[in-house]
């Protein structure tokens, strides 16, 4: 199913800076969103707005004024608050990872979705927050944990972007190719046991504690079946040589 990003949308709560409303609508453009809501800006968006969106002007131009935050939520089935506090309300908290792949998931089944943000210096009230299904607070540093609004916008935004990439891409295919593409737990042993008999024959493995190093090591590898033909065929030609030779 296809997702519609233009059913997740971002809310600005009383921005008291139009800069904010033009930096917030280009942090969407890039990431694809469209939908902007303003809930009573203390000022309309302006010049200043434009020239700040840097090109995303059809967002602000396009943006939806309503008087109050109730109004800016009413036909969505999720609503996520975002905080640069954690309040302790008692809503469930959600990172942006989280929140992006929720969005996502609403989005496709053509549900709409509110990502709220705060006033730039006091962000939401409590009653606000509570009338949210989540609380989103970006993990930052516990001492200075303010993102400035557009740059809280750009971030949930990309990750919203991320959650839709990844279920959009057909992951399942690329991930069955690979799959099949692996080599056996079998022909894995084997190429170990090859490995330990011709390298202890060699003197160079001549306790315990190589092989399971090597393993370790082939295993992050995430070896292929081709990749492991190319092992058993260096195995074989060193066999080969060291017979020759004797
Ligand atoms: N002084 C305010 C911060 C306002 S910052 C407060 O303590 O709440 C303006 C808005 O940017 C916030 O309301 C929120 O929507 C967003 N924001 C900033 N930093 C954030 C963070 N760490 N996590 C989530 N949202 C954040």
């Amino acid at each position: 199913m296809k997702i519609e990003l233009k059913n997740i949308r971002i809310v600005l709560v009383e921005t008291s800076h139009t800069g904010n409303i033009g930096s917030a609508a280009r942090a969407m453009k890039t990431m694809g969103l469209s939908s902007l809501y303003l809930v009573a800006p203390k000022i309309l968006p302006d010049e200043q707005a434009i020239a700040l969106s840097a090109g995303a002007n059809d967002i602000v131009e396009s943006a939806v004024v309503v008087e109050n935050f109730n109004q800016a939520v009413a036909d969505c089935s999720l609503v996520i608050g975002t905080s640069a506090r954690s309040r302790h309300l008692a809503i469930p908290q959600i990172d942006p990872r989280g929140c992006g792949e929720q969005a996502v998931q609403y989005a496709e089944q053509d549900s709409k979705v509110a990502i709220v943000f705060g006033r730039e210096r006091v962000g939401l009230t409590n009653e606000e927050l509570l009338k949210c299904g989540f609380h989103l607070n970006i993990p930052a540093n516990p001492n200075y944990s303010s993102l400035n609004l557009a740059m809280a916008v750009q971030l949930v935004s990309y990750e919203v972007r991320m959650a839709m990439l990844s279920r959009q891409q057909p992951m399942q295919t690329a991930l069955s190719n690979e799959i099949h593409d692996k080599p056996t737990q079998q022909e894995l042993d084997y190429f170990f046991q090859q490995t330990e008999q011709l390298y202890r024959q060699l003197n160079f493995i001549q306790n315990s504690g190589v092989m399971p190093k090597l393993r370790g090591l082939y295993a992050r590898a995430d070896l292929r079946k081709n990749e492991l033909n190319i092992l058993q065929g260096m195995l074989a030609a060193v066999k080969k040589s060291t017979v020759a030779s004797e």
